[in-house]
């Protein structure tokens, strides 16, 4: 086994030609696809020897017979999201979630549903909630974990003590067994009365039950009896039931499943064997009623042990769910302006830990009745506001259910500020979802703690008490021998005790490669030798999933690791400023190593994360593919000059640096920045083609062609000339070019001033205008004057010291990767604005990738330059877009706009880089001020023009079906009287070219408001 993709086994050339012809989908054997397939979200690493993404279950039989043939293993992938290291193997991998992914039967009346593994949870539950149900295990990955990956892993959502684990919920699961044989695995009577007993599946049924009835005391004795034990196969599933649970644990799949029926559910086998015994096909789910209505109490406590102790008297109370957060996660979401008004809405004094408690269900006043007896039973057990010391606390109750959602938002971002953490050590989740009774889990916590404290690392505690299973994750380098050493010795010591106390030491996540060595401590011998022959009875020949549960490799084999033995630095010289972050390449490597694999760049719903992806849904094109890749190649791992290769082009050329990862991503990937990097190094090995070449000095060509406009404009008043022009421009012809003109904005004859006044104003401003909007619509300057001006400010105009021509921010070269002329464009602004600056001018702009810029990639334009950092930084605070500025002077009651009403509905599309940097709300709240006007915002991703992306011939069809996502068939519905807004530049035209409606920029909005 190898994580290295050099010396990573391979296909011979004539099995990849055999699968690639024989499968209908698409195969890949090329280092790169190899490389974004190695990893999940835990900390190994190894190397597929090809990628399937079937298109169809023929392709799944196809791939297994292929496979099978040539002795090769194979590994079922859903999401890919996994923690443990279960998602990665030497196999053949079988991506399930890009065709597999549909809902095949729902049964309304009966509460079931049949889907393909392939599908996502949230995708499953929208289609669901139109009939009231929903399939409740509510994983925190539901964006993008699929079902066939949960039921591989038998996830659990944080509602597990009212809806169970994935084995409660899976009814039945049709296979694909190692030797290609398809099998219903479902209830089956206990003497196999219904099963046909001339068929393999009778002689399979018939062993597993008789291994099941001898183990029957066994499994008794060592299963830890908890509410979540995931590790292991499920051979309790095979105990001949009677009508008795198995084992008699609720929650644990046995309350709530068919085995209390009098029979035994065999499909309870597979959940949570991790792809290792048969790969699922088809999954029948139990559906639950979507509960109507909800209330939340917050329970504080002064003391983290006071809190855990608690946690097994208001279980009782019967809550959905009981969630912890702890101080730390308080205190970092305290520090987060976003998050800031909930917690101070929230939360009472300085608690050291909240426990959240959910009821819930369709008769609110049930919910309101079991919230009062919360604040009882706190009272009972001998907590009080008006206490000190650690008996201080009580319940805050949430009724307000976007209040609800604004606080579970909270618990959740936690995670994501946690895992942001920039130096090497990172939290490691390896003794993550360790799961006790709730009767031991204040002294379990306790203990851990001081564990930790022993090795000199930290965790941040949060997430499941109700169940008894809190997430936790220990700071360590694994790039450091010494780390390694101590997360073995964390991961025994903590086991050692989970043991002790008869707990799970796998509670959530599955077994992998992390916990799967450890089985021996917490079931036996004699268990590990059944799970053995459970294993052999369905894998004969170990094809599925090898070295996973059973016969695992150590946790901590450097040779399995992501950062493994022959890790290499980067030797790479950065040009961006990556200091933020630790590692070579200035820091460079560090950033792309930020990319854990939670995979949250797959979800395809609410944000802007990842357009790309939404569009093609194929790894390579989401932003974790893109950092995988990079990674890799940073590292030497895909062969000399990988970075600039043509591959690592293919693989960033569809990410349109929306910036969408860099405000959605949890741990911040910044891709349309590391894509500026890639392309300026690329520039450095190869030069820059035409293509690119246009569109970067678009700024220094303008004020020529604007002054021969027609010249330029021939492109596309000549019939055929744009296709002619196509071969060489690089420029599509199916799109019309921006059209030139003659009257670009010019700031003295529109009466603006260039001179910065000595004396401090404050009513002046100075109006930053950008080359789109000066060359291509220069309506919208004056639009915006004119509402300054209406505003009583004194509009100014800052010019470059060589006066020569207009102050440019530089954007153009910079999504070219010119970095060293982006460097002069931006010296350019920044010695023009500091005088304004300097004297506390607001600079306002209109082009949000425009002026943004100014705020984002200037502070990585000047590494080790500390004025001019200083100079960026000051330039930055005062850089506002208009609606920005306007929002503030509103709320600091200094706006005098007299506005009449213009019209009835507009449909508001935010510009990418305005949600990127939480702009988009001070437009909404300027709209606002418009009378009677009613703004929907459009719940759009990046509208796919993105700048230059939408003119190129190869990007071309990509941008259009982007904007097709939500943009255009929001647009669609607007009636003609309807406003259409958009402040960017490019979202304006395509919004023109897709629905040939004319979006306007907000500026244009006020001035026709003006009265
Ligand atoms: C930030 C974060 C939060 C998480 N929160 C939770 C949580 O709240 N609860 C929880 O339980 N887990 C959680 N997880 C773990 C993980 O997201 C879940 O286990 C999820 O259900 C995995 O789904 P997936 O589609 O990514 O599965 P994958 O990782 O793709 O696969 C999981 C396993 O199932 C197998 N498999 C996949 N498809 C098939 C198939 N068709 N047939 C047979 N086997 C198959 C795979 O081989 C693998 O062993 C979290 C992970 C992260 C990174
Ligand atoms: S890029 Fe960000 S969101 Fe995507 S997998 Fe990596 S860390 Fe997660
Ligand atoms: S910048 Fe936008 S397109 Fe590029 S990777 Fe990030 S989210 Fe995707």
């Amino acid at each position: 086994m190898t994580n290295n993709l050099t010396q990573a086994p391979k296909l011979d050339s004539s099995l990849q030609r055999r699968l690639a012809l024989e499968i209908q989908g698409a195969t890949h054997f090329d280092p790169f696809s190899l490389g974004r397939y190695a990893t999940d979200a835990s900390v190994y690493q190894m190397m597929p020897l090809g990628v399937i993404v079937p298109q169809n279950l023929e392709d799944v039989r196809k791939s297994f017979a292929i496979a099978r043939d040539a002795g090769v293993p194979v590994l079922p992938r859903g999401g890919g999201t996994s923690q443990c290291g279960q998602t990665v193997n030497n196999a053949l991998v079988i991506d399930t979630s890009r065709h597999l992914n549909k809902l095949l039967e729902l049964d309304v009346e009966n509460r079931r549903c049949v889907v393909e593994p392939g599908i996502v949870l949230d995708h499953l539950n929208a289609a669901l909630k139109p009939h009231g149900l929903w399939f409740p295990v509510d994983v925190s990955t539901s964006s993008r974990a699929t079902i066939g990956g949960m039921t591989g892993n038998n996830s659990c959502g944080s509602r597990s003590i009212r809806y169970g684990t994935m084995r409660d919920n899976v009814e039945a699961i049709d296979a694909l067994l190692a030797d290609g044989t398809p099998l219903h695995f479902g209830p089956v009577a206990p003497d196999l009365a219904t099963a046909n007993k001339a068929s393999p599946e009778h002689d399979l049924f018939r062993d597993l039950l008789a291994l099941g009835a001898r183990e029957a005391e066994e499994i008794r004795q060592r299963f830890p009896d908890v509410a979540r034990r995931v590790g292991g196969y499920n051979i309790d599933a095979l105990v001949p039931a009677n009508g008795i649970p198995a084992n008699g644990i609720p929650g644990n799949g046995a309350a709530l499943n068919s085995e209390t029926a009098g029979g035994n559910n065999l499909s309870h086998l597979l959940v949570g064997s991790e792809g290792t015994l048969a790969y699922s096909t088809r999954i029948e789910l139990r559906l639950s009623p979507l509960p109507q209505t909800k209330v939340l109490g917050v329970c504080h406590f002064a003391s983290f042990y006071e809190a855990m102790d608690a946690t097994q008297h208001l279980v009782s109370l019967d809550p959905a769910f009981v969630e912890l957060v702890d101080r730390t996660m308080i205190d970092l979401a305290r520090d987060v302006a976003m998050y800031r008004p909930t917690i101070e809405g929230v939360v009472r004094g300085n608690p050291e830990a909240l426990l959240l408690v959910e009821f819930a269900g369709d008769d609110q006043n049930e919910n309101l009745r079991r919230l009062k007896e919360l604040g009882e039973r706190m009272g009972d057990l001998g907590f009080a506001w008006n206490k000190d010391g650690k008996h201080w606390g009580g319940v805050v109750e949430i009724t307000n259910p976007s209040e609800q959602s604004a606080l579970m938002e909270v618990r959740k971002a936690g995670l994501n500020i946690m895992m942001s953490m920039k130096s090497e050590g990172k939290p490691i989740s390896f003794v993550e979802d360790c799961a006790v009774r709730l009767t031991d889990l204040a002294e379990y916590t306790a203990r851990l703690t001081a564990i930790f404290d022993k090795h000199g690392t930290r965790g941040t505690w949060y997430a499941h008490a109700s169940v008894g299973c809190l997430h936790v994750r220990p700071v360590l380098n694994l790039k450091l021998d010494e780390d390694l050493r101590k997360m073995r010795a964390i991961a025994e010591e903590a086991f050692n005790m989970v043991a002790e106390y008869k707990g799970s030491h796998s509670g959530e996540h599955g077994d992998g490669i992390v916990r799967s060595e450890h089985h021996e401590r917490m079931f036996g011998t004699r268990m590990i030798r059944s799970f053995e022959e459970v294993k052999d009875r369905l894998d004969p020949e170990g094809l599925l999933n090898p070295g996973k549960i059973v016969r695992a490799p150590k946790m901590d084999e450097r040779a399995l690791l992501r950062f493994g033995a022959d890790y290499k630095e980067a030797d790479f010289r950065s040009l961006l400023d990556w200091s933020a972050y630790p590692g070579a390449a200035g820091g460079f490597q560090g950033a792309v190593e930020m990319c854990n694999n939670n995979g949250a760049c797959r979800k395809l719903d609410a944000g802007v994360m990842c357009p790309s992806y939404r569009v093609t849904k194929d790894e390579r094109d989401s932003v974790r593919g893109r950092a995988n890749s990079l990674r890799l190649a940073l590292s030497g791992q895909l062969g000399p000059d990988a970075l600039t290769s043509d591959d690592m082009i293919e693989t960033l050329k569809l990410c349109v640096a929306c910036k969408g990862c860099k405000r959605e991503c949890p741990t911040g990937v910044d891709m349309s920045k590391m894509k500026t990097e890639v392309l300026a190094a690329r520039i450095g090995k190869q030069g820059l083609g035409l293509h690119d070449r246009l569109v970067a000095y678009l700024p220094r060509y303008a004020s020529y062609a604007s002054k021969a406009p027609w010249l330029p404009n021939l492109r596309d008043r000549i019939p055929g000339l744009a296709k002619v022009m196509e071969g060489v421009t690089g420029f599509s012809a199916r799109r019309k070019l921006p059209k030139w003109r003659s009257d670009s904005f010019d700031e003295r004859a529109a009466g603006m001033t260039g001179e910065a006044a000595p004396a401090p104003d404050k009513r002046e401003v100075v109006l930053l205008a950008d080359t789109f909007n000066r060359y291509f619509e220069p309506e919208n300057l004056h639009a915006a004057l004119a509402v300054l001006n209406a505003g009583g400010y004194k509009v100014l105009f800052a010019q470059a010291a060589d006066s020569k021509r207009p102050l440019c921010c530089g954007r153009t070269f910079l999504s070219v990767g010119l970095i060293k002329e982006a460097e002069i464009e931006a010296e350019r602004v920044i010695d023009a604005l500091l005088p304004f600056v300097e004297r506390g001018v607001p600079i306002v702009g209109l082009e949000p990738s425009c002026l943004l810029t100014l705020r984002d990639e200037y502070g990585a334009l000047f590494p080790g330059d500390s004025t001019r950092q200083g100079q960026v930084a000051k330039i930055a605070s005062q850089a506002v877009l208009l609606e920005e500025f306007l929002s503030r002077e509103m709320e600091a009651g200094d706006l005098n706009l007299d506005l009449k009403p213009v019209a009835e509905k507009a449909f508001l599309h935010g510009h990418c880089h305005q949600k990127a940097f939480a702009a988009l709300t001070p437009v909404q709240r300027v709209l606002g001020l418009i009378p009677d006007l009613e703004v929907e915002t459009i719940e759009s991703s990046c509208c796919g023009m993105a700048g230059a992306f939408g003119y190129g011939t190869e990007t071309y069809d990509t941008s259009l079906q982007m904007a097709e996502l939500s943009l255009l068939p929001k647009v669609r519905e607007a009636a003609p009287d309807d406003l259409v807004i958009a402040d960017g530049t490019s979202c304006r035209h395509q919004i023109a070219d897709g629905s040939q409606r004319k979006a306007q920029h907000v500026a244009q909005i006020l001035k026709s408001a003006l009265r």
